[in-house]
């Protein structure tokens, strides 16, 4: 189980980082942000260019594989269904009360069988038995993984699992 996880990612799976996607210079970071209507919004935003846009709901994911996304190594996220979402989202890092990042679901597949999930260990970065085992047979295409400069603290809504739906009580 050890050995794919060490090996290098390719070149493509790196080439967006942390780099804000529409400059290329400048880097990821969001922030709380307060509107005349007296709502909360939470917007990313660029360090050097005038790059903003709104993130309306955050997926919650473990440190482990978050880490892997954020790091471009990990490009799907396996999950037991497909999802309809594709637009920025934000990703909250179970346990530590924050959104550490945002990213792009850019497509699904699925379901897939254990030799295709062998095939793609090298995305997925798991063991396929263990997937299947949890019934995560749909990939969810990743694209564009930001890491935010500060990671924005947030209330875990009651009930609330996967998603969370950044409104003005959850951001305040
Ligand atoms: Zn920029």
């Amino acid at each position: 189980m050890r050995n794919y996880l060490a090996e290098k990612p390719r070149e493509e799976e790196l080439s967006f980082q942390q780099t804000c996607s529409e400059c290329g210079e400048g880097f990821a970071f969001a922030e709380k942000k307060r509107l005349e209507d007296d709502n909360i919004i939470l917007l990313e935003q660029c360090t050097e260019c005038s790059y903003s846009k709104r993130i309306n709901r955050a997926l919650t994911i473990e440190n482990d594989p978050i880490t892997k996304i954020l790091k471009g190594i990990k490009t799907w996220e396996m999950r037991d269904r497909h999802c309809r979402i594709r637009e920025s989202i934000g990703l909250i890092e179970i346990g530590t009360g924050t959104i550490v990042g945002a990213m792009e679901i850019i497509g699904t597949r699925g379901p897939m069988g254990r030799e295709e999930l062998l095939e793609n260990k090298k995305r997925h970065c798991s063991d396929p038995d263990f997937l299947l085992s949890k019934g995560w047979d749909h990939a969810w295409i990743l694209k564009k993984p930001r890491k935010f400069v500060n990671p924005i603290p947030y209330k875990h809504p009651r009930g609330a699992q996967m998603w969370v739906k950044l409104t003005k009580k959850v951001l305040e």
